[in-house]
């Protein structure tokens, strides 16, 4: 549907400094009832001055104005799809946030005597619990503020039973297709990384696992479903294999919206994993933060789980210190609590069924997806989606057409764009989730918008190259902005210059 698009506000803002005129002001000072004094000679000459250089001057409807504008330029999970896959850009719910601002929860203090904690000790507790059940695991820490975080927990922990036994060994496999905090975390916990290649049905190829496991080998880290969206349907073999050989298996459970109330990890022989509670359990997230990365645990790695833990004794929930094999803190307090206060509302909001359909309807959310862009895009990798799905540009790429230019032509049709040229797996990849929290109406709106621009590209691939149209700026050079950043005002800016 070229030509048909949402609207963006392309109106151009100038700087504040910019809109500045001298003698404006955003407030209104009685006059004085005291004497006045001169500040040069209260405070010394050298302490004060004149004038502040370049200061802004406006008025408060321009100060309020230029802000309010700024703000309707954010593309938000508020306003639309936001398809990023790997990520699980959902709509969480904002009775949660409610929740989470509850008076006694919102003010307690990490210093606080337990006794006048015990509501905030047993949120978690409880939620320790929770997620031992979904995850089918045997202790939960939450210590961790994010996924990365507890990839180095879980990583950190298998180290430490290792070498209890006598040796950490010295190498962890990673398959290709895996998110780059798993390599990272790999080598900051001291080991090296060894990767395995996936197979034509974008699993794990076990034969060539097989291959590479030996007395070196200290684990697998293994994310499932793995960032093609595909389920590892041999990972008991697998978890089974690496156990033979004294490894360990760590999963990346970022993926875990995909199987909450389905499948459980730790039945299928996992022996440690994170959760996003940030991606799964109702934080939002995409600003950087705060976000938690409870780490699951089955019972050989309880003894080196991060301290404190905490214990109920005689009905009371009190901290654990006496923990001498425990691989130390690895956040202060009991990390990002508020995070945790969502998760468990969350999980108890919607039960065990409505866990299991949230599930359910975002893999079905992805295979409708899938099944209505198949025509359009090429599929690498044919198994069934889970909770996303992940095409190539290949088709596109022959007109001269990549995934970057067809995400930026998304944004003309009021889409933000979905993952592109990820997992690296894929040439060219299109990677989508577009979560649970989406209606029908607004996938066929998303499969349409993407229909349309695979036609466009057939029609007039110079068109899309040029894409975005509707937006104030449209190409800007993406490597010279992050590399070097402009973020300081400068007097006579270059005319024109509004990027
Ligand atoms: C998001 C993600 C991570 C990292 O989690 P953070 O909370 O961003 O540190 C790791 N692995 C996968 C597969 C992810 O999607």
């Amino acid at each position: 549907m070229p030509g048909k698009t949402r609207q963006h506000i392309t109106r151009n803002e100038a700087l504040l400094f910019e809109l500045s005129s001298p003698g404006k002001r955003g407030y209104q000072l009685p006059d004085l009832d005291v004497p006045a004094v001169d500040a040069a000679s209260a405070l010394g000459p050298g302490n004060t001055r004149q004038e502040i250089e370049d200061f802004p001057e406006v008025s408060e409807v321009e100060v309020i104005r230029h802000f309010t504008r700024l703000s309707t330029w954010n593309y938000g999970i508020d306003l639309g799809l936001f398809p990023l896959g790997s990520c699980t850009m959902k709509y969480n719910p904002r009775v949660n946030e409610q929740v989470a601002r509850t008076e006694g929860l919102l003010w307690a203090h990490p210093y606080q005597p337990e006794a006048l904690a015990q509501g905030a000790l047993e949120v978690i507790a409880r939620l320790e619990a929770a997620l031992a059940e979904i995850t089918g695991m045997d202790a939960v820490t939450l210590e961790p503020a994010a996924g990365a975080q507890g990839e180095l927990t879980g990583v950190l922990l298998i180290r430490a039973l290792l070498e209890s036994r006598g040796n950490p060994r010295k190498k962890i496999i990673i398959p290709d297709s895996a998110h780059g905090t798993n390599p990272a975390t790999a080598a900051m916990a001291g080991y090296s990384v060894e990767n395995v290649k996936s197979n034509g049905h974008g699993m794990i190829d076990v034969d060539a696992l097989a291959a590479l496991v030996n007395q070196e080998t200290a684990a697998l880290m293994v994310t499932n479903p793995n960032t093609l969206g595909i389920f590892e349907q041999d990972v008991v073999r697998i978890t089974g294999l690496m156990h033979s050989r004294g490894a360990l298996v760590y999963m990346d459970g970022a993926n875990m919206n995909a199987l909450v109330g389905i499948a459980r990890p730790g039945d299928a022989g996992i022996d440690a994993m994170h959760l996003n509670l940030h991606k799964t359990f109702s934080t939002p997230h995409g600003g950087g933060g705060p976000g938690s990365g409870a780490v699951a645990v089955k019972k050989h790695l309880d003894p080196f789980l991060p301290y404190p833990r905490l214990k109920c004794v005689q009905d009371h929930w009190t901290f654990d210190y006496d923990r001498p094999r425990s691989i130390g803190k690895v956040r202060a307090f009991c990390g990002n609590f508020g995070v945790l206060v969502r998760a468990l509302a969350y999980i108890l909001a919607h039960g065990g069924p409505g866990l299991r359909q949230a599930t359910l309807d975002a893999v079905l959310n992805a295979n409708y997806v899938r099944k209505g862009l198949e025509p359009y895009y090429e599929l690498e990798y044919p198994s069934p989606s889970m909770h996303e799905c992940v095409f190539s540009d290949s088709r596109q790429a022959k007109r001269g057409v990549r995934t970057m230019d067809i995400a930026k032509r998304l944004i003309d049709y009021g889409f933000h764009p979905y993952t592109v040229a990820f997992p690296l797996i894929v040439h060219g990849a299109l990677m989508i989730e577009p979560t649970e929290t989406e209606s029908k109406q607004e996938l066929d709106l998303f499969i349409q918008a993407m229909a349309g621009i695979a036609k466009e590209i057939e029609q007039n691939p110079e068109f899309v190259l040029k894409a975005p149209h509707c937006t104030r700026t449209s190409r800007v050079d993406e490597v010279a902005a992050a590399r070097k950043p402009v973020v300081r005002w400068t007097r006579q800016p270059a005319a024109g210059k509004a990027d």
